[in-house]
């Protein structure tokens, strides 16, 4: 009697564990398949661009000799960039968008930005400013990318060659840097574009029009574009 038992407990748990074994392999099949459609996914997904308008809120950037505030102007055009590439189905995100920098202090600002675009892991991010000189004859857009980062100066040299259509006296030359903190402490490439000298009256007073932020906008998205274009291939 007490062998019959003992085989029946046997065989129950026998079967508990082929039940068991059963589950367990399709619970993991279930998970690979959705690793391979996640990863599926993240191959079709649209690749992401971050522009980052300096400053704001009580830091107003380089004032204009015509009283215009760089903050302003980098909002502006930063939106507008958002607005073309997200109309061409290109994912962009804005540090700020509105007149309020992203912490107390400039250090703490700043940190913020590197952790917001490190976090997120754009294929580029932008970053918008306007330039100030004590020559005000000065002028002319510019973009600086990381001394170190080969794809930093694929993009600015893309940005730079549409600068030059919307302004064909502007000579000026991507630069490289190694000293900027936003360009030395992120983990994906990124340039800042000076889009234009305040200190130069036709140039801060265009920059004062939507009609010429717009140009300036359109200049920096074609950048993009190509830079996209070029790294996706
Ligand atoms: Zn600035």
């Amino acid at each position: 009697m007490k062998e019959k038992i003992r085989l029946a407990l046997t065989a129950v748990l026998l079967m508990g564990l082929i039940v068991f074994c059963w589950k367990m392999s399709e619970k993991l099949r279930t998970t690979i398949e959705e690793g391979q459609e996640t990863s599926g996914k993240a191959a079709e997904k649209q690749p992401l661009v971050i522009l980052d308008p300096g400053h704001g809120g009580k830091d107003p950037g380089k004032i204009g000799i015509n009283g215009a505030k760089e903050k302003d102007i980098n909002l502006q055009i930063s939106l507008e960039i958002r607005d073309i590439l997200s109309e061409e189905g290109i994912e962009a995100d804005v540090t700020r968008t509105t007149d309020e920098r992203l912490a107390d202090s400039q250090v703490e600002d700043l940190r913020a930005r590197v952790e917001m675009i490190n976090e997120n892991g754009p294929c580029l991010t932008v970053s918008i400013h306007q330039n100030s000189y004590s020559d005000e004859s000065v002028k002319g857009a510019q973009v600086f990318y990381f001394q170190n980062s080969e794809e930093g100066e694929r993009a600015a040299g893309y940005i730079q060659n549409a600068f030059a259509k919307i302004d064909p006296e502007n000579t000026k030359q991507i630069k490289a840097n190694d000293t900027y903190y936003l360009l030395k402490n992120t983990e994906v490439p990124v340039v800042i574009a000076e889009c234009g000298f305040l200190s130069n009256y036709e140039e801060a007073e265009n920059l004062m029009t939507d009609e010429y932020r717009k140009k300036v906008a359109g200049a920096v998205a074609e950048g993009i574009f190509k830079y996209i274009e070029a790294v996706s291939r």
